[in-house]
């Protein structure tokens, strides 16, 4: 069903960049011709609405479209493209009458009931889509609502679930559905048992767990797989509908975050779509954030991400104003600054990105969510951040040629994302701490990132070519093609910097007898002699060779647990202050395999240290070729972005510090260099040498 990237940028032949408008009751339709004019001055030219089912359905049979069908007619006279976002998810009030067993039942075997979800001020709340007739009048609605609208030259795209995703359900519904795919995926009891470590004598006893922390891991695992793929099914349930009767305009979903644990896998969910998008709300500001090298670094993490998911993709929620809760929360108002979404704005256009949409043009009015995200005032008034979204929409249209078809270079480090990972993660480190695994995977990225070394996400079902290093993050679960893959990687040549505890939790989710397990242990020349303890306090560590540009003695710090290792063929390259080992080198086949005897990924997301991030960085560095363009040196919080189509490239040079920054950009010489943001360098013998203002960028185009 995916389209591939060339056809969808025939299909959107422009990058669409604009807001979300509409979401009913606000802003009240006395107000919207103005609004219109108002993002063409702004030069944005796309307005996502959420056309939601108890809005427009509040009696069977009875559709009321009139608001939307004005707002299509303005967008025609403004020129503005609609995305539609249909919202399934607040279900009327006449479904539940109809069938009461449709709600949704909670872990806990409790129904919930509707009550109005905080985005959705329009009331209701999902129901279970495992109940095969409210499943039908939910995609019934979307059919009328396709038919209506697939011809309007307004149209853009179908955005067919916000921010998809499938809460936890125990009905009976769920539960039938549950056992077929438990059928489907085992064919026998006997192997389900043998998974489970249980002795159930048919599929049907086997039951949903009734809490998060279920003492059955296997059981809860496969649930959480269960709930992934089933989320994917419905997805395309919906993608199928829209395709029947608008086979032309392109459909996607988008998510509330790339790296989604729990109740959505976007790798699968982005194969029953034409493309993906995602929100990418970070809500507090950043530069008035002490931390703000640690909280910045999520940011990118998400897009290059996004990208991994879906190489052509969309930012689909932006904030563009502070986040509110109520006014009995105003001390929890996190301020958006012009700097934020400038600095937001533009690293998203740097990643390649092919759409940007804000949330949202004018502030809430109605719920909790109000006086939250505009981006204009609510009297129509303009601010300065809309001062900065304009400037980058403009920038946007006018290099909306060299956009659409420019792609960030080839990653030659890789970063694993098992979503399974963070199944085990959720389970065995419920009580303890939940964001150790995403945590310990942006600490990796943001040690790539401090050295501009481009990375790709990838996925045990990832091609992993191309390639020259790859970095396992708080590797706790593995399953045998994985341990395979790595093998065979670092026999071919490859690098791969692994964590402590790699494989602690087997593909039946048993606790490994041997770690590293298997042939692993060899290609890593250790083995752990005892279980790893949890340690409350960070551990240093020191190395005693020099790694890449890195001396001897170069002291870092890891945290989480120690894992106490005996080194079979492997060197140990750094040790604790007892003198046992803390990093291992092994050579195996024509590659290395080094092995951490701690977390130093989680210690430096938590603390960001330059220190650690340093000696992860160089590790995984050590068979890369230097490529340019390249930043001279790091003075800081600089960082650079590049964008390539064909021989031409931009280079985006951030500076997160408040203070302008010199900075020196090493080229191969015969490019002519445009300067398209900011101050005119100097350029002379293949170096381009600048200033980038505090909280600012720079754009080269070299040609
Ligand atoms: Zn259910």
């Amino acid at each position: 069903m995916k389209v591939n990237y060339k056809s969808l940028e025939e299909k959107i032949s422009f990058i669409p960049f604009g807001s979300q408008y509409y979401r009913p009751p606000t802003p009240p339709m006395r107000e919207w011709e103005e609004d219109f004019k108002r993002f063409r001055i702004l030069g944005f030219n796309t307005a996502k609405i959420w056309i939601q089912w108890r809005w427009v359905e509040p009696k069977e049979g009875s559709y009321l479209y009139s608001d939307f069908d004005r707002l299509f007619d303005l967008a025609e006279q403004y020129q503005i493209k609609i995305v539609v976002n249909t919202i399934l998810c607040c279900v009327p009030e006449w479904v539940y009458a109809k069938y009461p067993d449709c709600r949704i039942k909670d872990i806990n075997r409790h129904i919930v009931w509707e009550s109005g979800y905080r985005a959705m001020q329009v009331g209701g709340w999902r129901c279970c889509w495992d109940h095969p007739e409210a499943a039908k009048l939910s995609l019934r609605f979307l059919k009328k609502l396709v038919i209506r609208y697939k011809n309007r030259q307004s149209l853009l795209a179908w955005d067919v679930w916000n921010e998809a995703s499938l809460g936890f359900c125990s009905c009976d519904n769920t539960h039938k559905v549950f056992t077929q795919w438990l059928k489907t995926n085992f064919g026998s009891i006997g192997k389900v048992n043998e998974f489970l470590g249980r002795r159930y004598v048919t599929f049907d006893e086997i039951p949903l767990p009734s809490s998060e922390d279920d003492i059955n891991y296997p059981l809860m695992y496969l649930t959480y797989d269960f709930r992934t793929d089933r989320l994917k099914e419905q997805i395309k349930w919906r993608v199928q509908i829209v395709k029947e009767i608008d086979p032309d305009t392109p459909v996607m979903t988008h998510t509330g975050s790339p790296l989604h644990i729990r109740d959505s896998d976007n790798w699968k969910n982005a194969k029953v779509v034409d493309f993906y998008g995602t929100s990418i709300h970070q809500w507090s500001n950043i530069y008035l954030n002490p931390e703000r090298a640690s909280i910045w670094t999520n940011f990118p993490l998400c897009l290059d991400s996004l990208f991994a998911i879906s190489p052509y993709n969309w930012v689909s929620e932006l904030a563009a104003g502070s986040a509110h809760y109520g006014l009995t929360s105003l001390k929890h108002v996190h301020f958006i600054l012009p700097e934020d979404i400038r600095m937001r704005t533009w690293t998203c256009i740097a990643h390649g990105t092919k759409g940007l949409l804000y949330w949202q043009f004018k502030p809430e009015r109605l719920g909790p969510e109000a006086p939250g995200w505009g981006l204009i005032n609510l009297d129509g008034s303009s601010t300065s951040r809309a001062h900065e979204a304009k400037e980058a929409a403009t920038f946007v249209n006018q290099w909306k040629d060299f956009l659409l078809n420019a792609r960030p270079p080839e990653a030659q480090v890789g970063i694993l994302w098992d979503p399974k990972i963070s199944y085990v993660c959720l389970m065995a480190g419920v009580h303890l701490d939940t964001n150790l695994y995403l945590d310990a995977i942006r600490g990796a990225y943001q040690a790539l990132w401090w050295r501009d070394m481009p990375c790709r996400i990838v996925t045990p079902e990832d091609e992993w070519d191309g390639l020259s290093a790859i970095c396992l993050p708080f590797p706790i679960h593995l399953h045998d093609n994985v341990a395979e893959k790595i093998t065979s990687f670092v026999k071919e040549g490859g690098l791969i910097l692994s964590e402590g505890g790699l494989g602690s939790y087997d593909a039946r989710v048993r606790y490994s007898s041997m770690i590293p397990p298997g042939e692993l242990s060899q290609v890593f020349g250790i083995v752990e002699t005892e279980t790893a303890e949890w340690q409350k306090k960070e551990v240093d560590f020191t190395t005693k060779v020099v790694i890449g540009k890195l001396r001897e003695n170069h002291k870092c710090k890891g945290s989480s647990f120690i894992h106490k290792i005996k080194a079979q063929t492997a060197e140990p390259i750094a040790t604790f202050p007892d003198g046992s080992g803390a990093l291992f080198k092994n050579s195996y086949g024509k590659g290395w395999a080094y092995y951490l005897a701690t977390h130093p990924c989680i210690y430096a997301a938590r603390k960001w240290d330059l220190s650690t991030n340093e000696l992860i960085g160089a590790i995984l560095c050590l068979n890369c070729d230097e490529r340019l363009p390249r930043l001279k040196e790091k003075d800081g919080m600089i960082n650079m972005r590049i964008l390539e189509k064909d021989s031409e490239k931009m280079l985006f040079v951030f500076n997160h510090e408040n203070v302008p920054k010199r900075i020196t950009i090493l080229t191969d010489a015969e490019h002519k260099v445009k300067v398209l943001r900011g101050e005119n360098p100097e350029v002379k013998n293949g170096e381009i040498k600048g200033v980038v203002g505090g909280i600012n960028l720079s754009v080269y185009y070299l040609c």
